[in-house]
């Protein structure tokens, strides 16, 4: 079939909420192992100064030579920094330390905000075969996070069942609101994950109501329970789908990938 071999662009999510600890980077790591295990070839770009997802994926801080770092100051190609991990079908771009320098170094270019979109235009992703490109930002609205958004399809907002969580929502919102109006009109929503639900708090199930009231079809019907599965897993550099695959956690994260695919709205083969 001959559409088959047309390459199609991957579509590009950042995950976002200004929010430190609330499971960006437990959703970047376990989302793209399970979109991986159903053989959807994800890459996750850490963007994030602290490399937990680096971490997380089993990367080591020696072993991070090309990184996210030089993606964003032009020093080394899409293709360059992508590194394999031990799950196939996942590859990482790195992050270390020095990209919190980046922040300050960038924002005296003209391009500053489009620093990630034009390393990942459309002919630096092609050969990759990646289907999708996940983005795990830090915790602020920072010109790091403005550069995932800027370089997006979607922003995929994981929000902690927790009281506060809508407040930030709403600042999320806004930002969302002037990325499209200054610099990236077709930014969509990809979804809202609810993380760390505990059903039998009450709390929790009233933060699911109000998102669900606020947000409507844009919260997944994937909840992510809290799984303390999911919170050791790093520490084994390890996705929990390979940590523990029949945990609460696990069995999470590819309903949630399934959900994501589900919803897929593919762009335009890359011509
Ligand atoms: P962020 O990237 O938004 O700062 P993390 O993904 O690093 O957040 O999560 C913060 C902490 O909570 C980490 O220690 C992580 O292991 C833990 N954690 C995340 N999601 C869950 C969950 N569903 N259940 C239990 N612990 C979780
Ligand atoms: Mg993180």
């Amino acid at each position: 079939d001959v559409l088959d071999e047309t390459p199609r662009a991957p579509r590009i999510v950042a995950v976002v909420n200004q929010k430190g600890g609330v499971g960006k980077t437990t959703t970047a790591i376990n989302l793209g192992a399970a979109l991986a295990e159903i053989g959807c070839r994800t890459a996750l770009i850490d963007l994030d100064p602290q490399g937990n997802a680096s971490t997380g994926l089993g990367i080591g801080k020696a072993e991070r030579e090309k990184t996210s770092y030089d993606l964003l100051t032009g020093d080394a190609d899409f293709h360059a920094v992508l590194a394999p991990t031990h799950v196939p079908d996942l590859l990482i771009c790195p992050a270390t330390g020095d990209l919190s320098s980046a922040d300050i170094e960038i924002s005296t270019t003209a391009r500053r905000s489009f620093l990630l979109r034009d390393a990942l235009a459309a002919d630096r992703l092609r050969g990759t075969g990646l289907e999708v490109v996940l983005i795990d930002c830090p915790p602020s609205l920072s010109l790091l996070t403005l550069n995932a958004m800027v370089a997006a399809d979607s922003v995929l907002v994981p929000l902690q069942s927790e009281f506060f969580a809508l407040e930030g929502l709403s600042q999320l919102m806004l930002t969302i609101r002037e990325v499209r109006a200054s610099a990236n009109p077709d930014l969509r929503i990809e979804g809202v994950v609810l993380t760390m639900y505990d059903g039998r708090n009450r709390l929790a199930q009233q933060v699911l109501a109000d998102a669900k009231d606020a947000l409507g079809d844009l919260v997944y019907d994937t909840i992510i329970p809290r799984n303390v599965r999911l919170s050791e897993a790093p520490s084994y550099a390890q996705p929990v789908l390979e940590y523990d695959p029949l945990s609460k956690g696990s069995i999470a994260y590819r309903a949630l990938a399934q959900e994501f695919m589900a919803r897929a709205d593919w762009k335009e083969p890359i011509s």
